[in-house]
């Protein structure tokens, strides 16, 4: 496993809050409510400290990720952020786009693996469009690399070809280093689960990919104890709507990954249930992970009160595990989701007619409200 951090009991914790657009704003204010919980009542302390990211970035400083913003986030234990982006921004040169301030994090942090779970929660059987058999007590993760592939490639761009026709272009590019350290990191995970993974490429076609699936292989002779297959991309994606529960670890490329988890996401009942971390290699005084959910800032629905915020808030739960090494937290926010849930409470995407539904800040207080019944 990628250990971020040493937990020191009583220690403060600093912790950066990017909430960004749209919805971003409404889920951090959820997340903070929890955050501020464990301040309060565990042998933790935190202190957060607030920066613009994405498109409200922009509209103040004319960059969606300032150099003053991306030091002293660096400096911070962990990284929570809401989302970026948004319809006002999307004729923005592509240098000023919010998304550009997310993708540099990624890269100038060097959070090269994406950790993507799919859990099922029992109560939610019913919210997927799959048969309840497919995906009960789903539980998968996808690690997804981060910091290169066809999202950082170069050359890049639209160019002329002549007064009629452009051009438009990237570069799906891998390194065997790369490669090499995000096989390690899904080797270990998979070694602490079911010891089962699927890497999965498009071998058949992209060079990039057989080196990928070259790679991947040699790394496989150095963990024996766990089972490796690989799967063209294609083929992956119908399987996990198939069969999802063939699954446990998925390694995959940046831009598969991407695809693939977003297709995972609709097997959990909704994008608004799917957590994430994104970290790198511990180096002193520096931080090393972020958590987000998957989803973007749903300009559709954004400032109507409406968001699930549960992917925000089990993304923090992902950090008391990755960054603060705390599982047992971890694993209480879950429990506290379950119980939310199996009591019929459901945000507007995971409602059905017997359900009860509340808004975004309803189920925020509830997290808080169950966590209060909690002993930790
Ligand atoms: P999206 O994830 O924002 O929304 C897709 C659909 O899912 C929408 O119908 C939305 O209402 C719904 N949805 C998403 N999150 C939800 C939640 N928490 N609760 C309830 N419903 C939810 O994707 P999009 O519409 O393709 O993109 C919107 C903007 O977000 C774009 O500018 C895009 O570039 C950006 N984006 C950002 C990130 C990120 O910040 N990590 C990721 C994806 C997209």
């Amino acid at each position: 496993m990628v250990k971020t951090s040493t937990s020191v009991m009583n220690k403060k914790f600093n912790i950066s809050l990017l909430p960004g657009d749209g919805i971003g704003q409404e889920i951090s204010i959820e997340a903070t409510k929890v955050l501020n919980w464990f301040d309060k009542f565990s042998d933790l302390s935190f202190v957060i400290d607030e920066h613009d990211i994405g498109g409200v970035s922009f509209d103040k400083y004319e960059s969606p990720l300032t150099e003053n913003t991306l030091e002293k986030i660096s400096k911070s234990d962990a990284i929570l952020l809401g989302a970026v982006g948004g319809p006002k921004w999307e004729s923005l040169p592509f240098e000023n786009r919010p998304e550009r301030g997310l993708l540099k994090i990624r890269k100038e942090l060097d959070l090269f693996a994406n950790f993507r779970p799919a859990i099922v929660f029992d109560a939610l059987v019913d919210s997927s469009s799959l048969k309840p058999e497919i995906i009960k007590n789903l539980d998968i993760l996808i690690i997804r690399e981060l910091t290169s592939g066809i999202y950082f490639g170069e050359p890049r761009g639209v160019e002329n070809i002549d007064e009629k026709n452009k051009r438009g272009f990237n570069t799906l590019e891998y390194t065997s280093e790369e490669i090499e350290r995000i096989a390690r990191v899904a080797f270990e995970t998979a070694r602490s689960r079911s010891k089962r993974l699927c890497s999965v490429d498009k071998a058949n076609v992209l060079e990039s990919t057989e080196l990928w699936r070259d790679i991947i292989v040699k790394t496989a002779e150095k963990f024996p104890e766990v089972e490796l297959t690989n799967m063209y991309v294609d083929n992956a994606s119908m399987q996990l709507v198939r069969n999802p529960k063939q699954f446990d670890v998925i390694v995959t490329t940046n831009m598969f990954g991407d695809i693939l988890s977003d297709c995972a996401s609709m097997l959990t009942g909704s994008l608004g249930m799917l957590p994430s971390a994104s970290i790198g290699r511990k180096t002193p005084n520096k931080c090393n992970a972020m958590y987000e959910p998957v989803h973007g800032s749903a300009p559709d629905i954004a400032g109507q009160g409406i968001a699930n915020p549960l992917a925000m808030i089990l993304s923090l739960s992902m950090m008391f595990k990755y960054s603060l090494l705390k599982e047992d937290y971890s694993k209480v926010i879950t429990r506290v989701i379950n119980k939310i849930l199996d009591n019929g409470y459901r945000t507007k995407d995971i409602f059905n007619d017997k359900d009860k539904l509340i808004s975004t800040s309803d189920m925020g207080d509830l997290v808080v409200k169950e966590l209060n019944n909690e002993k930790i």
